[in-house]
């Protein structure tokens, strides 16, 4: 039996806003100082990755967004059999709302036929929820904050694509992928992290491929083939030479991560969905007794 108590959780739910808005997981803070020391000294590269890890250093350090644009705020909530996603839902809204208050966020709901700011980054699917409910006996929220310019250049392929030579087969895939990087160069706040999603429908597909974002990046695909596939694609694109914020360099992509779907014989969709090097995830944990663990 769950112990919570709403106001305790909501507590709970908004310092796991302000740890994802202001402190950058740690796997995506080495892989950036990976990238740094990787540009030779004095060349643009290594400046703009100096630049962005400072600001990260001062986020954490003062508690405050890393970036003017805090972005979609995107959940991912599992719950054992018999949870009210209602509640759960009302509590986030409650910690969305404070957070705004408290400056972690910034008001960034806009109504899309008005045109007018609700003032407290809530509005209709904002934020965006997704539950599923899963056989632990815990609450797992994990939260993204994803930020516009990067799902500017966020995007949808339909197999075959005539005009890349792209099949449908896993070479296909690769061709998309590669033309979706090259197409965005820095406008997505490179280094990007790729959520892929091969398969589904057009809705699913886009679900999958950001999922994919809540992966830390030095795992392992459990598909090997996916696993190959998303190490060579790692090793071509960083070719490209894009670099940080498009000033060249040899680290345009930090990491790839790809899931797949059935699909209908009729349709092949790849969806990527490009995360910014401001990549901000957290996730928090709730057990029976109501402690939290956060990550
Ligand atoms: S895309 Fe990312 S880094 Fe660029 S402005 Fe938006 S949140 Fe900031």
């Amino acid at each position: 039996m769950f112990q919570y108590d709403d106001k305790k959780l909501k507590d709970q739910l908004l310092e796991l806003i302000r740890r994802a808005a202001t402190d950058l997981p740690e796997d995506v803070v080495d892989s950036m100082r990976a990238a740094w020391k990787n540009e030779p000294e004095g060349s643009s590269a290594r400046s703009v990755f100096g630049m962005l890890l400072k600001n990260i250093e001062l986020a954490k350090a003062e508690s405050i967004p890393m970036c003017q644009d805090t972005g979609t705020n995107i959940y991912l909530v599992y719950i054992p059999e018999g949870f009210s996603m209602r509640k759960l839902t009302a509590l986030i809204h409650e910690a969305t709302e404070e957070a705004v208050e408290k400056s972690y966020l910034r008001p960034n709901a806009v109504d899309s036929i008005t045109g007018k700011n609700s003032g407290n980054n809530l509005g209709e699917g904002q934020p965006f929820i997704h539950f599923e409910e899963w056989d632990e006996d815990y609450i797992e929220f994990k939260i993204m904050l994803k930020g516009g310019g990067c799902e500017n250049v966020s995007t949808q392929y339909k197999l075959p694509d005539v005009d890349l030579g792209a099949d449908r087969d896993m070479d296909g895939v690769y061709k998309v992928i590669v033309d979706a990087v090259n197409e965005a160069q820095g406008q997505g706040c490179a280094p990007g992290i790729l959520g892929i999603g091969i398969g589904g429908d057009r809705a699913s597909s886009s679900l999958a491929a950001k999922i994919q974002l809540y992966r830390k990046l030095p795992d392992t695909n459990e598909n090997a083939e996916m696993a190959k596939m998303e190490s060579k694609l790692l090793a071509d694109l960083n070719e490209l030479g894009v670099g940080p914020m498009g000033f060249g360099g040899k680290t345009t992509i930090l990491g790839v991560k790809i899931g797949s779907l059935h699909r209908l014989p009729a349709s092949f969709f790849v969806s990527i969905s490009y995360m910014c090097w401001a990549y901000r995830r957290r996730s928090m944990t709730l057990n029976a007794k109501g402690e939290v663990t956060y990550d």
